[in-house]
């Protein structure tokens, strides 16, 4: 059965309990509803199946009010389309995992055999009966996304994404809502979720990994610009003559510092004899990774912690003036790249805490996301609870 709130006041009371259950009491404070609308209108989202009552809660004083939670039966699907890997996971009602799965994919397979793959991967979560019912679905893709019209644009690591129709796709497939976005405003909205953001309004979400992004949240919403593309920061130029970009311009910052420019410097100090670790790990691999690079600072390697200062400090120069532009109450560091941990986040920080005013560095921490891999699903599925809680 379709989740529908019949108004703006289930809308909003749903997206409360989405926080976990509470007192018919406390739900009255947190919308600001009169004691008999607030009832009325409880008793109606009981009856359409959207709450449960769950008991009673500890007296304050008078009559015990009644607790209520989102119906059990309430499931939202994540789906998570990296560049290299597709995670999905069933959620409840209120965003927590019930079951997940991972693969290792290529996204340049094209849209028909991810999706193909995309589903298969719920099937083995649905046979394991995790999800009877599905209420709402929400994708993130590694690239540019029309948010308004559930289509890649042009994704310059995507090829055979530009305009695939993901969402009407997947919304005929699966018979209920689907939402797209691009992976790091999905990433942000787990944040806000689950994250240290849950109590900052005004953040930055950095992601980087394969590709550079920035997820901007405003006021407690996903910001995305007059056509979406709000956050590209990878393609803003950090220096006139650097390498050229997958996007076909030069010397921008995820030329230097995505996953793949990272991969091509640290395989040149290997052939160059710069560092015995990497031309260790190109011997015996054929290729050297981004992750060689972080595994070999753990272990000490300077060139690799070279290459990782010298990423973070454009990054922070990049980040500086974002800063100085939008003055965030918070910056959360994600991504593959963002495993490089507290080398990496020493450098951004020094850069950014030198570079931008005090009166907006004074009570802003940068910290690196603790969410692991988990953010862009949780995201994905609050995206789609989003719209569906919406009642639009
Ligand atoms: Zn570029």
């Amino acid at each position: 059965m379709a989740v529908r709130p019949e108004n703006a006041h289930h809308a909003r009371l749903l997206r409360v309990l989405r926080e976990g259950p509470c007192s018919r009491a406390e739900l009255g404070e947190a919308v600001d509803l009169s004691r008999s609308t607030l009832s009325s209108e409880v008793n109606r989202l009981i009856d359409l199946g959207l709450v449960e009552a769950d008991g009673l809660a500890p007296s304050r004083g008078g009559r015990r009010s009644g607790i209520v939670r989102l119906a059990s039966r309430l499931r939202f699907v994540g789906i998570d389309i990296g560049a290299t890997s597709i995670d999905v996971a069933v959620t409840g009602g209120d965003l927590e995992i019930l079951g997940s799965v991972a693969e290792p994919f290529d996204v340049r397979e094209g849209p028909a055999v991810v999706l193909a793959k995309a589903m298969a991967l719920l099937d083995e979560l649905r046979d394991r009966g995790l999800a009877p019912e599905i209420h709402g679905v929400g994708i993130g893709v590694p690239g540019p996304v029309s948010f308004r019209a559930g289509v890649p644009v042009m994704p310059p690591i995507m090829p055979g994404w530009d305009r695939y129709p993901v969402r009407e796709e997947l919304g005929h497939k699966l018979g209920c809502p689907v939402m797209l976005d691009n992976d790091v405003n999905v990433m942000a909205l787990g944040e806000l979720h689950s994250g240290p953001a849950r109590s900052v309004a005004d953040f930055l979400l950095l992601k980087l990994g394969t590709g550079i992004g920035c997820g901007i949240v405003v006021d407690g919403r996903i910001y995305r610009g007059a056509s979406g593309s709000a956050g590209d920061i990878g393609h803003i130029r950090v220096d006139d003559s650097g390498p050229r970009c997958s996007c076909g311009n030069t010397g921008c910052l995820e030329a230097y510092f995505g996953g793949g420019a990272l991969a091509r410097d640290a395989e040149a100090a290997a052939r160059a004899g710069r560092s015995p670790y990497l031309a260790e790990r190109l011997a015996e691999n054929g290729v050297v990774t981004a992750a060689d690079v972080t595994a070999g600072t753990a272990a000490g390697d300077p060139t690799s912690t070279m290459l990782i200062r010298e990423g973070g400090r454009r990054v922070g120069h990049v980040l500086a003036g974002l800063v100085s532009f939008f003055n965030p109450g918070l910056v959360i560091i994600a991504g593959g790249v963002a495993q490089m941990g507290h080398t990496l986040l020493s450098e951004i920080r020094s850069v950014v805490y030198r570079r931008s005013l005090p009166l907006a560095t004074g009570n802003m921490p940068i910290v690196l996301s603790e969410l692991g891999g988990t953010a862009g699903v949780i995201g994905a599925a609050r995206l789609s609870s989003d719209q569906v809680f919406s009642g639009e």
